[in-house]
């Protein structure tokens, strides 16, 4: 087999008019804001606050905003806080970026429908393209990954890329991949986690301790889990957590998803799912996870979405549970 060296190149024919094509608007705006989806995890945030630092690195002139939800964990242990604008900010012409959220409805701040223009970047299935300009790659692990390859790509002359970029945009992959372990994850994926480490990133300093650092607590609400969770016939397990037991354990609703891949690893189990009360929002939200087969059309049924492996849906209530179980356990029937 030959040997390939150069997996940038692979995206360079396919998508090289849609990096010039945003690279072109960026530079016809003077005022830019990022967004992502709401209840943003790794590659939202990473994405967003990637995205946002290279632009202000590079484009100093510019006004640069990243606006939307900020973690309950990772601001700002990971993630500077996100933005805040007048209305006055908004009512100006600006250019909106939103990545890493495949439906408008989820976009934490709505008033992206503000900006003059939209540019949508996306590594989930094209579902809804709400862009005037649309950069979907679903062969991407992450939009950081994504990102990352526009930025390799891009037309720019003095292009920079700075650690502090880097780092957010490792934090984005190495989230959506599961840690390069997902087989979402590819040759092009290692040499963008490569170019990024070039920039200096100490990976357990600036990354993993920061992302994966835990607390006693943390082994609690894991033992809890382990002791709570439940197996379908057809290998499904799932584990409820309601706003009483969040209470017992100490953690916001944010964090009931944080340890729906205690199973991803055990023989015989196919898909695996968490169930968090949202009790102020009075609804439950479900994360959805499988080996191979894809559940996001079981997502689909339940006000949800996203990729075939990881989804994520919502229950209006806990009476629709049992629905939702027999739907997934019937996917893996044999
Ligand atoms: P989560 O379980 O929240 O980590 O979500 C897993 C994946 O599904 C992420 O890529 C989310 O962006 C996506 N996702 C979660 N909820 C929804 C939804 N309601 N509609 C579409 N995609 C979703």
């Amino acid at each position: 087999m030959q040997i390939k060296t150069d997996y940038f190149k692979q995206n360079k024919t396919q998508y090289q008019a849609s990096y010039n094509a945003i690279y072109k608007k960026i530079l016809k705006y003077k005022r830019i804001a990022v967004f992502a989806h709401a209840s943003p995890d790794y590659d939202a945030l990473g994405t967003q606050m990637g995205l946002t630092t290279w632009l202000r690195d590079n484009f100093p002139e510019k006004e640069i905003m990243a606006l939307g939800q900020n973690h309950v964990v990772f601001t700002p242990r990971l993630y500077p806080s996100l933005d805040v604008v007048s209305e006055e900010w908004l009512k100006k012409p600006f250019l909106a970026i939103v990545v890493d959220t495949g439906n408008a409805y989820r976009v934490a701040d709505q008033r992206f429908h503000y900006a003059d223009f939209v540019i949508k970047i996306d590594h989930h299935p094209a579902v809804e393209q709400y862009g005037d300009l649309n950069l979907v790659n679903t062969s991407m692990c992450a939009t950081s990954e994504l990102i990352a390859d526009f930025i390799v790509n891009c037309p720019r002359k003095s292009n920079v890329l700075s650690k502090e970029a880097a780092v957010f945009l490792y934090t984005g992959i190495a989230g959506d991949s599961g840690r390069f372990q997902y087989s979402s994850t590819t040759p092009h994926t290692f040499m963008t986690a490569a170019m990024l480490m070039d920039t200096g990133i100490d990976l357990s300093r600036d990354v993993y301790l920061k992302m994966y650092g835990g607390t006693l607590n943390d082994l609690y609400v894991m033992s809890y889990i382990l002791n709570h969770f439940s197996v379908t016939k057809n290998g499904v397990a799932y584990y409820v957590l309601s706003d009483e037991d969040l209470n017992k354990l100490n953690i916001p609703v944010e964090r009931g998803k944080e340890n729906v891949n205690l199973f991803a690893e055990t023989d015989g189990i196919n898909a695996w799912a968490s169930i968090t009360e949202d009790r102020p929002n009075k609804k439950w939200r479900v994360s959805l996870r499988s080996k191979e087969k894809s559940i996001n059309g079981v997502a689909a049924h339940f006000h949800g979405g996203g990729h075939p492996q990881a989804s994520g849906a919502t229950l209006f209530s806990l009476d629709e549970l049992p629905k939702l179980i027999e739907e997934l356990d019937m996917l893996f029937a044999k």
